[in-house]
């Protein structure tokens, strides 16, 4: 049977070198397209799609979701110019007689296939990149949030022909037949199990992917940090989206003489930012679907079986798909709070004695996508970040990482491969291309055959000096 988008395909691939000539204006108009749709035109469209798909609050939509997408476009346009410029190399001594450069071409047609948790922000994030490198693209987004999907869509449709951007809305079977075809690159953000999953479907074409994954992001906090600072800072970065973030502080590592002034800020926290009951909150949003509720509550019933303590929360209200925020302790290390990646309001705190236990206990899991540290002690927040890996690592903080342009973010082996934002994300939807031009006769044809002596005294030279 033959694919169902086969012709979207050709056309974008028949389309892509017309696509790829746009220099660095041509490209900008299009962001600045992008940016008025995203910032005036269908600004109130996108804060009512989120709300409706799991109400999320107007101020976070604008904070989380808009304001990446829109400062996005703006670093791309400052930047962009000198991005796409040739990149002039050095020319080592025994190439004399040749200049090099590099520049970036774009990969061609692409695929961003997107998750639910910042359904705008990381589709049209990405697309920045894409547009920016001069590529066509397809974009699926996910069907779990289809409110937003559908603006989504109706804003490529006014925006671009279907030849250079598609939005393709539609579930896991869509995504399955995308991935058939030969894209050039597929970028990809969603569950480290679908990810593997996608690159075996690009390795049948060995099309290049990007994967941005998730997975469990420790926070450790040493015996010397501002515990009342670190309390505000968790429960933001825990309970924003409603944990629903692929950086979110999945759990705590907290040294044991601390631990139960931790817990006590952070319930006193809890309140302040959602009051009595966070359900009546309008700063609390909701669990995406059914499934996913049905999830969480699994786990505090299974922290529960294993002895666990409930510090605060664990009650949920499914009609509503509210979950409260919730912290718990004491859980034995085979609780699933302690094995899968929770993705949802709920922080288990775990004590340790000594740093290297914290150490060997982030080591024994996959990589994380982030480590965030609270600690005082210069020395020994080096010694946490020189004897683990992680994507990315906050000090005194957390998500805020995401969030400077300069730097690449993305995971490592299971929790990602590539990077995205600024150039990071332009060089991923891009082809280094090297250019090497010689003029006159160059060294190298000294060495042409036939061989001699002399020849072999002019290697032995290079190698000996050059
Ligand atoms: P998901 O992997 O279930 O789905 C992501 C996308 O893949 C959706 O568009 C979906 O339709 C598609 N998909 C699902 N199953 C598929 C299959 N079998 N074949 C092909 N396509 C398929 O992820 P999700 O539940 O939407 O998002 C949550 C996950 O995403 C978490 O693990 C989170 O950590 C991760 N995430 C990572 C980042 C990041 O930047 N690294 C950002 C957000 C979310």
């Amino acid at each position: 049977m033959s694919n169902p988008f086969q012709n979207i395909f050709n056309a974008q691939q028949a389309n892509q070198f017309q696509v790829a000539k746009a220099n660095y204006k041509q490209r900008i108009a299009k962001l600045e397209a992008l940016k008025q749709a995203i910032e005036v035109d269908y600004k109130q469209a996108i804060r009512d799609a989120l709300y409706a798909d799991f109400k999320k609050p107007f101020i976070e939509t604008d904070l989380t979701e808009i304001y990446p997408v829109v400062s996005e476009i703006k670093y791309v346009k400052s930047n962009l110019k000198r991005w796409m410029a040739k990149q002039k190399v050095k020319t080592p001594m025994a190439l004399l007689g040749t200049r090099s450069w590099f520049m970036y071409e774009p990969k061609g047609v692409c695929l961003i296939i997107s998750p639910w948790n910042f359904p705008l922000n990381l589709t049209f994030g990405p697309l920045v990149s894409a547009i920016a490198a001069g590529n066509t693209v397809i974009l699926k987004p996910s069907e779990l949030t289809p409110n937003i999907a559908k603006v989504m869509a109706k804003i490529i449709e006014a925006l671009f022909s279907k030849d250079e951007i598609a939005l393709i809305q539609g579930d896991v079977a869509v995504s399955e037949a995308l991935l058939e075809l030969p894209f050039n690159h597929i970028f990809f953000t969603g569950s480290p199990q679908v990810g593997k999953i996608v690159m075996q479907a690009a390795s049948r074409h060995l099309t290049s992917v990007t994967l941005e994954l998730g997975g469990k992001s420790p926070t450790v906090i040493d015996e010397s940090a501002n515990l009342k600072e670190a309390a505000r800072r968790i429960a933001w970065g825990k309970f924003l989206n409603n944990g629903q973030i692929c950086v979110s502080p999945d759990y705590v590592l907290i040294h044991e003489g601390v631990k139960t002034e931790f817990i006590t800020e952070l319930k006193s926290v809890i309140q302040e930012f959602y009051g009595e009951e966070a359900m009546r909150s309008s700063a609390y949003c909701r669990i995406v679907n059914d499934k996913h509720v049905n999830r969480l509550t699994h786990y505090i019933q299974d922290a529960k079986t294993l002895g666990a303590t409930i510090e605060c929360g664990g009650d949920f209200n499914a009609d509503e798909r509210f979950f409260a925020p919730t912290i718990v302790s004491k859980l034995p290390d085979e609780a699933l709070l302690l094995q899968d990646e929770i993705f949802g309001p709920i922080l288990p705190v775990k004590s340790y004695g000594k740093i290297e236990e914290a150490i060997d206990y982030i080591n024994g899991k996959s990589k994380p996508l982030a480590l965030y540290i609270y600690s005082k002690n210069k020395k020994q927040i080096q010694q946490i970040i020189s004897a683990t890996r992680a994507g990315s690592t906050c000090i005194n903080s957390n998500i805020l990482q995401y969030s400077n342009h300069n730097l690449p973010f993305g995971g490592s082996n299971t929790s990602g491969i590539g990077k995205s934002h600024g150039i990071f994300g332009f060089q991923e939807f891009s082809n280094q291309r090297s250019v090497l031009k010689q003029y006159g006769n160059g060294t190298i044809s000294l060495l042409f055959p036939p061989y001699n002596s002399f020849k072999q005294k002019l290697i032995d030279f290079t190698i000996k000096w050059f």
